[in-house]
């Protein structure tokens, strides 16, 4: 009994429906019954509420609901984003075989085929084109932190051994879709997902990527340690259950090391908005000003690349070198360009191939994508004058003739996402098949003949022949002609009447129909056991694809970095050996934007940090442009180092190991979670991790508490910044007392933001000067804000009262000149952090076998 019925005892489909659920407690159920995915219970009650759907109730009370299947994605998309996983039990049999199965009462077998959660997505439908979207899984072993983090979307498989101090900045830099942790994991983020510790296993990881990748070892991909295959057990048995029992697209694992990268935390990431803007979203972010790419895997990496950009100088050159290429060859550049934008997905197209929700679609797209490759590396290949990575990319980019050749031939221009219809094989490719083409032909002209010969023979001149989906082929004609047709020695059998017609069928018609029929259901499955092989062919080929794929999306890259270096009169990097960071004419590339659009001028500024003035102390009127100018030299080590050219006249800068950037709280107040405390937290990461060789930008640290707080607090993070991380450092403030450090510390340098008063009114000239600021401004700013003159003057006079004050005491910061320096105030001021040291503190000699021992070694020698 399908439907269930009412009454107290659990019928058999209610039974079975409670076992499915039972193996996906974790998900909402899609339980398929004919042509919708019903819900039930309290599933039933989250799915109507997210899907703003009817919640009904069956017989017995059950609450229920449902969405038809054909239009299933549009709601899964929907439940995905609020967050639920779904598991979709689909009917494994027809009715019809139920039936034979079990007789008539039988119910349809139904298994769940698959789990849908927002990491293990493929669907075009469901990503962002021009978005990564990584599962990611963590796990500890042997003391340390592995993270495997697969965009299955695309194949891409990395894993990497963290130090706990990095897991948070290697986190925010892949911005998962879903991350999974064994349960009782100590570091796991808030919104992981828990799972059965024994699925994070690294002996059994370490045997399933053997197996995945046909190797005897997995040196050859790095050679991981046991917490990075734990995480790689974690994630593929995550991914099993996912798929149930089909796997996704995964390359080869590539090993991270986190130490290729500039390190970046969360609070850096979101305080610059490298990808993503303070309100949520991509407008307004370093990416979306950036960002000129013409494919959405081209899109997806130069998000990768801005989110880690690179801390080896050989590396970064070379995509220099590449974008250099586009730059100084606009034709190149713009005829890449315009290949390239008629290049399909490949990437994403070989990824739903592989999963098994491949179609027809995705084989088109890899034959114009592989193809457009093909004319790409043909006309690349004459160029003169290649850059070294272009000769890298070469190679990954050919290769694909006999599949193109194939796909061409097999495959009509426009191939369809349904298989139902058929029609997706091209004419000329399988004789047995166009000649089944031929026969459905041949009797669908011979059924319309027939309408012809009916007509004449029964003198009925609006006598039709139709089809439809219960009769099929048959006979129609008005009711006031139909009596003579009714009888047995007319030939014609009567099937269905209706207010107004008679339908029919006849003999001829029957055979001719049954014909069509067979010749059709024949050529649908000669299309299907042609799709099945095209499949094959493509897959074995799927790295080589996956490659092909991410050389297009880098040179998709570099010519975009180009075109928008051009636009905006951007400039090449140039790198030094020491710690310096020298800037001629930088610009904040979002900044510029909005100011230029109200048809303002954006001011260009210098900015010059060098050992023995690696300081720069801020100062000037709220709104005269000290953030933007912290910013925007951020942002331009981020670019240089992604590899990109820099809004810039010129630059030249030390290479960045870490960047820190923090802003006072009431600057975040708005977003409702910044706190002073969070100001100091992470205020205390900064002098704990950076270094020599990092930058760190300070924006009105000490703001969010009392003056007295604040500044004393303000006044000990510059000492600190300056005698003990020796970082380069730029520091914003509107604590003008903190220019007297400026007497003591000898590398500590002032400037401020200039502004000028005319008559009467305040013009911020947004320009940087040397040396103080000689006042605040902050009437005058206030007044440009709008305050009411009564409440200015006011302001003026307390004001007045209070500079009299200070006059007579020496102000709030009298008498610090006379405070020992920091290093000697300080009983035992915290050593900067050595990742050697860590490491070795980390190893418990006794713990280790001899394998492990020698792993240690090589670990220590990578950070030695
Ligand atoms: P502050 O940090 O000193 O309060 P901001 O950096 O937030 O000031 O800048 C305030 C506003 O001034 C910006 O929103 C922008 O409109 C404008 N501005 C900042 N820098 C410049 C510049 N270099 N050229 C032109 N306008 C600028």
């Amino acid at each position: 009994n399908e439907n269930g019925g009412g009454g107290a005892n659990v019928t058999p489909m209610m039974a079975q429906y409670h076992a499915l659920k039972a193996e996906a407690q974790d998900c909402l159920l899609f339980y398929r019954m004919g042509d919708f995915f019903e819900l039930f219970f309290d599933d039933a009650k989250i799915a109507s509420a997210c899907l703003d759907i009817a919640l009904t109730s069956r017989g017995d009370g059950v609450p229920m609901c449902g969405v038809p299947a054909h239009s299933a994605e549009g709601y899964l998309a929907r439940l995905i984003k609020a967050g639920h996983r779904v598991a979709i039990a689909d009917q494994t049999e027809t009715p019809a075989e139920a039936k034979k199965r079990g007789g008539s009462k039988a119910l349809v077998g139904r298994a769940i085929v698959r789990v849908v959660t927002a990491g293990t997505l493929t669907e075009e439908a469901l990503l962002d084109a021009r978005a990564a979207n990584w599962l990611v899984a963590l796990a500890e072993a042997g003391g340390q932190i592995g993270l495997a983090a697969a965009d299955i979307s695309t194949g891409r498989f990395e894993l990497a051994a963290i130090p706990a101090g990095s897991l948070d900045a290697e986190l925010a830099r892949l911005g998962a879709a879903e991350t999974i942790a064994a349960d009782g994991f100590a570091f796991a983020p808030a919104d992981a997902i828990s799972q059965d510790p024994r699925a994070f296993d690294s002996t059994a990881g370490e045997a399933r990527l053997k197996a995945l990748f046909g190797v005897a070892t997995l040196d050859s991909f790095g050679g991981f340690g046991r917490a990075e295959l734990a995480a790689a057990a974690g994630l593929l048995a995550y991914l099993d259950r996912a798929g149930q029992g089909k796997l996704p697209f995964l390359q080869p694992p590539a090993r991270r090391h986190p130490a290729d990268h500039m390190l970046i935390d969360a609070a850096t990431r979101d305080s610059l908005e490298l990808t993503q803007a303070q309100g949520g979203g991509r407008k307004g972010s370093l990416l979306d000003a950036v960002d000129r790419t013409v494919t959405g895997a081209g899109a997806r990496m130069l998000a990768a690349d801005i989110g880690a950009p690179l801390a080896e100088r050989l590396v970064i050159e070379a995509r220099l070198d590449l974008v250099t290429r586009f730059v100084d060859d606009g034709g190149l550049r713009e005829s890449i360009r315009t290949n390239l934008k008629a290049a399909p997905d490949i990437g994403r197209a070989i990824g739903r191939l592989v999963a098994g929700r491949g179609s027809p679609r995705d084989l088109g797209l890899l034959r114009d994508g592989l193809d457009e490759a093909h004319g790409l590396h043909e006309r690349l290949l004459r160029l003169g004058d290649r850059p070294a990575l272009l000769d890298q990319l070469l190679p990954q980019m050919r290769g694909h003739g006999a599949l193109i050749d194939l796909l061409t031939r097999a495959l009509v221009p426009q191939p369809p996402i349904d298989t139902a219809q058929g029609g997706y094989i091209a004419e000329g490719y399988d004789p047995a098949l166009d000649d089944l083409r031929g026969q459905g032909g041949e009797g669908r002209r011979a059924i319309a003949a027939l309408e012809a010969r009916y007509r004449e023979a029964t003198g009925i001149t609006s006598l039709k022949i139709r089809h439809n989906g219960v009769l099929g082929y048959h006979i129609e004609v008005q009711a006031k002609h139909a009596d003579p047709l009714m009888r047995p020695e007319s030939g014609f059998t009567h099937r269905q009447t209706l207010a107004g017609v008679v339908r029919f069928n006849a003999p001829d018609l029957h055979e001719q129909a049954l014909r069509v029929g067979q010749a059709g259901a024949h050529a649908l499955a000669a299309e299907a056991a042609h799709l099945e092989e095209l499949v094959a062919a493509a897959l074995a080929c799927k790295t080589a694809i996956a490659a092909t794929a991410d050389a297009l999306a880098r040179l998709d890259v570099a010519a975009g970095l180009a075109e928008r270096a051009i636009e905006g009169h951007w400039c090449r990097p140039a790198f030094a050996e020491e710690p310096c960071f020298e800037v001629e004419g930088g610009r904040h590339p979002v900044v510029e934007a909005a100011v230029t659009a109200t048809g303002e001028r954006f001011v260009a500024n210098d900015c010059q940090l060098l050992p023995d003035r690696r300081l720069w102390l801020v100062t000037g009127p709220n709104m005269g442009g000290k953030s933007t100018f912290l910013r925007q030299n951020a942002l331009i080590a981020v670019l240089a180092q992604a590899g990109g050219y820099v809004p810039a006249a010129s630059a030249r800068l030390g290479l960045v190991d870490r960047l820190f950037s923090r802003v006072g709280a009431s600057d975040n107040l708005a977003r409702g979670r910044s706190t002073f405390m969070v100001e100091m937290v992470e205020t205390a990461a900064i002098l704990a991790q950076a270094t020599e060789r990092s930058l760190v930008i300070l924006d009105e640290v000490g703001r969010g508490t009392s003056t007295y707080d604040g500044l004393a607090i303000a006044w000990a993070v510059v000492e600190a910044v300056h005698d003990i991380n020796r970082c380069r450092c730029l520091f914003a403030t509107h604590y003008h007392e903190l220019t007297r450090l400026a007497e003591r510390l000898d590398a500590l340098s002032l400037h401020h933001v200039r502004a000028r008063e005319w008559k009467g009114d305040l013009v911020l000239l947004h320009e940087l000067a040397d040396g103080p600021a000689d006042r605040s401004y902050g009437i005058a700013v206030a007044k440009l804000a709008g305050l009411p003159p009564a409440v200015l003057g006011r302001a003026q006079s307390v004001l007045a009262k209070l500079e009299s004050g200070r006059a007579a005491t020496g102000g709030i910061a009298a008498g610090l000149d006379d405070l020992p320096l920091f290093a000697a105030a300080a009983a035992a001021p915290p050593p900067p952090v050595d990742p050697l040291r860590e490491a070795l503190d980390a190893i418990l000699p006794d713990a280790l076998s001899p394998r492990d021992a020698l792993d240690a070694l090589y670990r220590l020698k990578t950070l030695a």
